[in-house]
């Protein structure tokens, strides 16, 4: 076995998460090793919300292009995939090509190493035949896969993941989209702009199931008006391809077929591939345990997806900035000598010179006033608690409701104006503690209630507040005299 080699840090996955860790880290002084097996940048940029994002402005630009029609006249739209396979391909992805990446983590003075990494002992990581010592710490923000449902037939076809369907170059005549979450509308009603015949079976009763009902019944209904077929309550069970076409049995005898079929059931950490037991930790649970400031274990931390704090950029980003803070502070601490197995830094670095590791309170993760957008047209954004969820913890609700057909610029928007704004309030500490905000702007227009929910404003002062006319935002104002 090769000689350890000595470091102060190692990060395991360059994803967001990682990546904005390990080159703060370097940025800092210590020596870092970061450790990425695909592309540095990880899903984010190459499958995720980047090119997803891309397709969804394109399709959005035809269906507005649609809308002309009663509002300024008449339009003829001819959708047209390779400009958008072309933007994905040359200006998010590089051709999946991540040199620039590496380039942007070197130059601040990480080291790169390309490999699958593995726990190998306490403070030990190992990537093929080396081995690397990190003396102040490892982070581990390894993401998640695609998680497939075990549905009779479904692993010996050539179904698409979110991978697939991003990279795809020629769009298929009809597409099955397993799953009616998130990414599974926003992708389903993209292709359907483009022409698509899409179907989505969703085994839930009703699509974006862990927003508020009057979200799902906006999304699936614009949807539906693409000519999106939305099938909820059938649980597949039973995928078959013939070579050419698809077939889906769900339970009930329903029976579908398409060109393709897009699984986007959900994401899945792989802890059982991290060697966790070298280091105590159980990797036989869905996510790694952290606490709030994303400790794993004794000199391990965790960031990103593979927390289950919630599967979204912010929330890597968010994490990686207490991560940081956090690492710098343990290095500080072991370098000054308060940490009896702490030595100086290998590189004599941030630890050091305090660079970056002052004596600052490290934060502590909150998720409160965790905003989420779903990026179908109408966007679905929320943040905090729904009123079920308000309910089940025994809250004393309070809830509003604002739609926005009936508010001014929501009738003078005309077509394209479906949403509502939805605010759910504990009474008792008279602030908001949830809301959703659907519509054109409806990701934009939650800015104002994560502000409400994060700083718990009281609902007397959000009441006092001017609301400008005639924007989408004035129906937080609506919705809250509609508190009952
Ligand atoms: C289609 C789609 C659309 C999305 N849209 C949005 C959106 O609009 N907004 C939003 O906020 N989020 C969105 N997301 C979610 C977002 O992409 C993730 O939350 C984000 O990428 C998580 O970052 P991460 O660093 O935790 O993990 P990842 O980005 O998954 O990166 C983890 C990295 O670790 C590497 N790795 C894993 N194990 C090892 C190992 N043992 N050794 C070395 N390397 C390893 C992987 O190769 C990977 O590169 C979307 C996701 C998808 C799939």
């Amino acid at each position: 076995m090769a000689d350890p080699e000595l470091v102060d840090v190692v990060v395991v996955g360059l994803g967001v998460g990682g990546e904005e860790v390990a080159g703060r880290l370097a940025e800092a002084g210590l020596s870092v090793v970061g450790v990425e097996r695909d592309l540095v940048g990880g899903e984010c940029p190459y499958w995720g919300c980047v090119p997803s994002k891309m397709m969804i402005r394109a399709a959005n630009a035809i269906a507005e292009a649609r809308r002309v029609d009663g509002l300024a006249g008449s339009t003829e739209v001819r959708p047209d995939w390779a400009p958008v396979a072309r933007r994905i391909r040359e200006e998010a992805t590089d051709t999946w090509d991540d040199t620039v990446a590496v380039q942007r983590f070197t130059g601040k003075g990480g080291r790169f190493v390309r490999g699958t990494a593995r726990l190998d002992g306490p403070g030990r990581v190992r990537v093929g035949e080396r081995v690397f010592q990190a003396r102040h710490g490892i982070v581990l923000g390894t993401g998640t896969r695609p998680s497939v449902p075990p549905v009779d037939g479904l692993a010996d076809t050539p179904y698409w993941t979110n991978r697939q369907a991003i990279e795809v170059e020629e769009l298929p005549e009809s597409l099955l989209v397993l799953g009616g979450g998130a990414i599974g509308l926003e992708l389903a009603q993209v292709f359907a702009r483009f022409g698509v015949r899409v179907t989505v079976v969703e085994a839930l009763d009703r699509v974006l199931a862990l927003e508020e009902p009057e979200a799902s019944e906006v999304a699936a209904a614009a949807l539906r008006a693409d000519g999106v077929e939305i099938h909820t309550g059938v649980r597949a069970e039973r995928v078959g391809h013939d070579g050419r076409a698809f077939t889906l049995r769900g339970a009930g005898g329903a029976e579908f077929t398409a060109d393709r079929l897009l699984v986007v059931t959900g994401r899945r950490a792989h802890l059982d591939e991290l060697g966790l037991d070298t280091v105590g930790v159980d990797a036989g649970r869905r996510y790694l345990t952290v606490d709030d400031r994303l400790h794993v274990t004794e000199g391990i931390w965790a960031v990103g997806d593979v927390t289950g704090e919630g599967a979204f950029t912010h929330v890597a980003m968010y994490q990686a900035g207490i991560v940081v803070a956090d690492v710098l502070d343990h290095a500080r601490r072991a370098d000054a000598g308060a940490d009896p197995s702490g030595t100086a830094s290998a590189t004599g670095g941030a630890a050091g010179t305090g660079a970056g590791g002052s004596a600052r309170a490290v934060p502590r993760a909150d998720y409160r006033a965790l905003p989420r957008v779903t990026f179908t047209d109408p966007e679905v954004g929320a943040v905090g608690l729904t009123e079920h969820q308000a309910r089940e913890r025994g809250v004393n609700v309070q809830v509003g409701l604002a739609r926005l057909p009936s508010s001014a610029r929501g009738w003078i928007h005309k077509a394209g104006n479906e949403g509502f704004v939805k605010l759910v309030a504990d009474a008792d500490e008279g602030v908001l503690i949830g809301a959703t905000s659907v519509g054109p702007a409806g990701g934009e227009v939650l800015s104002a209630l994560v502000v409400a929910v994060h700083a718990a404003v009281p609902l007397a002062r959000l009441r006092q507040m001017i609301y400008a006319y005639p924007t989408f935002h004035r129906a937080i104002e609506d919705a809250l005299r509609d508190m009952s």
